[in-house]
């Protein structure tokens, strides 16, 4: 794990999660920032460790779980994009919805995070656009798809070709406004947020 920022900027262009443990650690081990357990390669949340064992948990040794570290080093493998002014009117609700979906889904599975929001100011020929940078391509899927239930407009799913990375672009506006297709540009592909 020693390795992770380097491997991080110099990784191959292949579809794996450079951040999943394949080794399991010795003994019980819990993460050191967010306090997650990693049960026999799978992690799980203090909370529902306590739930399950009726006990507190006994680490054998702290380590940093997956979604921390993409936290850490920025790098997610998703992002939700939330184009231009018109979903602001209902600003409190979308945000709701964006939290309440990461909590469901972090219910399945503990490592299906929101880590960071970023935001792109408008410029003559881009609307702006509101960003929520996700662990997972299949939480951003997610994400967009609520989003969507929740207060229609127009969404459109890009998958990078390289690697698990999805972008999901959500325009309260509707059908009235074109979003952009293509792939991701590399520039995109830095996630700069
Ligand atoms: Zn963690």
């Amino acid at each position: 794990m020693a390795n992770l920022k380097s491997a991080h900027q110099f990784r191959e262009p292949t579809r794996f999660d450079p951040y999943r443990e394949t080794r399991k650690p010795a003994g019980l081990a819990s993460c050191k920032d967010c306090g997650a357990v990693c049960l026999r390669g799978r992690w799980i949340s203090e909370a529902e460790y306590q739930r399950h064992f009726e006990m507190k948990v006994q680490v054998q040794s702290r380590i940093t779980c997956p979604a921390c570290l993409k936290l850490k080093f920025h790098y997610a493998q998703g992002v939700v994009e939330l184009i231009g002014n018109e979903w602001l009117k209902s600003r409190a609700a979308v945000l709701n919805t964006l939290r309440r979906t990461e909590r469901i889904f972090r219910g399945r599975n503990d490592q299906s995070r929101i880590l960071w929001f970023g935001e792109d100011a408008e410029t003559r020929n881009h609307p702006a656009k509101f960003k929520v940078y996700v662990t997972q391509p299949e939480l951003a899927r997610h994400l967009g798809r609520e989003l969507h239930k929740s207060f229609k407009g127009t969404t459109h799913i890009s998958r990078s070709r390289e690697e698990p990375f999805v972008r999901v672009r959500w325009d309260a506006e509707g059908p009235t406004r074109r979003i952009g297709r293509g792939h991701l540009s590399r520039a995109f592909r830095k996630r700069g947020a």
